[in-house]
């Protein structure tokens, strides 16, 4: 239902975007996916975190820095699922065209900044990638945020995972039972944490050396990870942190410039 004071763009008519959206307003596109996420999560977790921390940020920060929210992208690129039936996915070919289309129709508004806000690590890569394609093309400033960053990507998983929490694990698991607690069955839950790969010292996630990687090479289990001491109370912490972070990360981008020195 459209309101005075909805910040989802598609609440406002056609030619309210004309008033509403300006120079200085911040257009984010929450990116999340549909895919496998062990026995214990439903497929939704990636949509939901992406969902749920865009609609937290742009309620406690939007009117500071004008943001604005797109409809959630729910499916996404999770091909490294593509074993297990219901996982929906796109190809990076057509997840690069689909993002290339959207920043094109911002570039159709006033607005000059897009920020992709990404729940599914899957997605990192080619959004980069999507962020240079569409400022060479239309000339948006475009920023890659993450309400968790994942371990694979520079981001922290718990010393009991040994670093290798990145799918479906305990901080993953945490913030879902904060936020949809009926959806989970941490009964189902085990320990799928892939040790052999943390004696590596260069090859791992997070190592100097990267390497592709589908879910099931590491075991059946789909996750990765240890979710069996997850809970909401620390759920709750991580996600009232992660919207705190993205409220001061999106202070920075309201107001980003290259940093060019004077002509
Ligand atoms: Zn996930």
């Amino acid at each position: 239902m459209a309101s005075e004071h909805s910040r989802r763009l598609e609440d406002l008519s056609g030619p309210e975007i004309g008033e509403r959206i300006t120079e200085s307003s911040v257009i984010i596109q929450p990116v999340g996916a549909v895919e496998q996420h062990g026995p214990h999560l439903p497929l939704s977790v990636d949509h939901v975190i992406a969902h749920e921390s865009a609609a937290a940020l742009v309620a406690e920060h939007g009117d500071a820095h004008d943001l604005w929210l797109l409809p959630t992208l729910s499916v996404s690129k999770s091909n490294e699922h593509a074993w297990s039936p219901g996982t929906l996915w796109l190809s990076a070919e057509t997840l690069l065209a689909v993002l290339r289309d959207i920043g094109r129709c911002v570039a159709g508004t006033k607005a000059q900044r897009l920020v992709f806000l990404n729940g599914h690590g899957g997605n990192s890569s080619l959004l980069n990638v999507a962020c240079r394609e569409i400022r060479l093309e239309h000339g948006l400033m475009t920023f890659l945020v993450h309400p968790f960053v994942p371990p694979d990507q520079g981001g922290r998983s718990p010393e009991a995972e040994l670093g290798m929490g990145i799918h479906g694990g305990h901080s993953e698991t945490s913030v879902f039972m904060h936020l949809r607690p009926d959806l989970v069955h941490l009964e189902r839950a085990d320990r799928a944490v892939p040790a052999g790969l943390a004696e590596n010292r260069y090859v791992r996630f997070g190592g100097m050396a990267s390497f592709g990687w589908l879910s099931n090479d590491f075991g059946p289990h789909g996750h990765i990870g240890d979710p069996t001491g997850a809970n909401a109370e620390e759920g709750k912490l991580l996600f009232e942190t992660s919207v705190g972070l993205l409220g001061e990360q999106m202070a920075e981008i309201a107001a980003f410039g290259f940093g060019r020195s004077p002509d």
